[in-house]
């Protein structure tokens, strides 16, 4: 109770205590507090020591966050074992998951199309403390067999790789992790839990950029690793050290968010699958990444994986002429926006070589099966019409 004795500068900090809500929310109220209150000593020491259950500093464990993370784990395991850590960013979830499987001298073996930032993470900052990554053709069962050492700490995959859209033979990769005793962590970032579960598929962990489909508006930043607790509890170690805690308001839209998943990722890869279907059509466009259509390389696969009739919502198109023609077709765009990301609501387009593959030249675009004039599509909620007629009135010529 505020003590009508003290000076105004001590009332404004110390006013009534928070109300205690013995009732269950509808929705998970959001905890914006740094810190908790303790009624003893002892009490905080228990919850310390972790000898109780409690909450003691935001950094460390926040309810609100650990709200969102046990969402997803709801969505990605309906069995209820497995359990799930919130992060500050896909990245954080992503360089603590690392950092928990290897020491120096660890070996990691990843695919050569991996996400830009896990490829920085590993050759520019792991590398220096001893890690060392083998990049392999990830689609090729024998490379990865044969890349494997008694060193190796993680065997890392993509489900859909980008801008490809090449699909990881998980239940392959998990007996040849399986086999080697190495844990196998997937970055189901480009397909949500709606796409693809990849813990069905025999994956022990699974990493998420909460960023893309889970929020879904392209408003907040946020990571989310799936898998056993005993694994899981090595990450949250490093995160507590590391400091790439999700913050409370970012972790209330992110449980925003997936209430509407389905409705939102089911009706992107209709409208991704027709896009794809009507652009393959034109003979303006030489190529067209997406593992719906029949011609990709890894539909079938992709069949088997993914939840019947969705194959994602990112679509890769390569308009003839080469890296110009590509930049002529981001310039000409109406309604699709030249931003990078994917998963929001609105379509977004990237000249692939100009932006998120710029490091690699035209020989390494070749080698990883990219074009230079490719246009990655993340498609949103707009009516597929409109997306389709901006798509061929950007391949006019001006
Ligand atoms: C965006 C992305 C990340 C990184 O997530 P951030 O939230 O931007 O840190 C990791 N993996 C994939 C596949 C991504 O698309």
């Amino acid at each position: 109770m505020s003590d009508p004795q003290r000076g105004l500068g001590t009332r404004a900090v110390h006013g009534p205590p928070a109300p205690v809500v013995g009732q269950q929310p509808l929705v998970a109220p959001i905890y914006r507090t740094a810190t908790f209150v303790f009624d003893t000593a002892q009490q905080m020491a228990d919850v310390f020591a972790g000898r109780e259950p409690g909450w003691s500093y935001s950094r460390t464990d926040n309810p609100t966050a650990q709200a969102f993370a046990d969402a997803v784990a709801a969505l990605e395991d309906p069995s209820g074992l497995a359990v799930a850590q919130p992060f500050a960013s896909g990245m954080a979830a992503i360089s603590s998951t690392l950092l928990a499987l290897c020491a120096s001298g660890s070996h990691v073996i990843a695919p050569r199309e991996v996400y830009g930032g896990t490829w920085t993470l590993l050759t520019r900052q792991l590398a220096r403390f001893g890690v060392t990554t083998t990049f392999v053709d990830g689609t090729d069962l024998s490379a990865v067999r044969a890349a494997l050492r008694p060193e190796t700490a993680v065997l890392w995959g993509e489900v859909l790789a980008n801008p490809t859209m090449s699909v990881a033979d998980l239940p392959g990769l998990s007996v040849i992790a399986r086999d080697a005793g190495v844990p196998f962590v997937v970055d189901a970032t480009f397909c949500s839990p709606v796409v693809c579960r990849p813990l069905e598929h025999g994956v022990d962990l699974v990493v998420h950029s909460a960023t893309k489909y889970l929020g879904g508006h392209s408003d907040v930043t946020g990571g989310v690793v799936v898998g056993a607790a005993a694994l899981l509890e090595r990450i949250r170690t490093v995160r507590l050290d590391t400091g790439g805690a999700l913050a409370p308001d970012e972790a209330a839209l992110l449980t925003r968010g997936l209430a509407t998943l389905p409705l939102r990722v089911v009706r992107q890869c209709q409208t991704a699958l027709t896009v794809a279907t009507a652009l393959q059509q034109d003979d303006r466009i030489v190529r067209v990444d997406h593992p719906g259509l029949r011609t990709h390389r890894d539909h079938a696969l992709a069949a088997r994986l993914f939840t019947p009739g969705l194959y994602g919502a990112v679509v890769t198109l390569t308009p003839r002429g080469g890296r110009a023609a590509g930049l002529a077709m981001l310039d000409r765009l109406r309604l699709v926006k030249r931003a990078t990301s994917l998963g929001g609501t609105v379509t977004k387009a990237v000249h692939v070589a100009s932006t998120t593959h710029s490091s690699l030249d035209d020989a390494s675009l070749a080698a990883a099966g990219i074009d230079p004039g490719a246009v990655r599509l993340s498609v949103g909620l707009e009516d597929a019409e409109d997306l389709v007629a901006d798509l061929l009135q950007a391949l006019d010529r001006p």
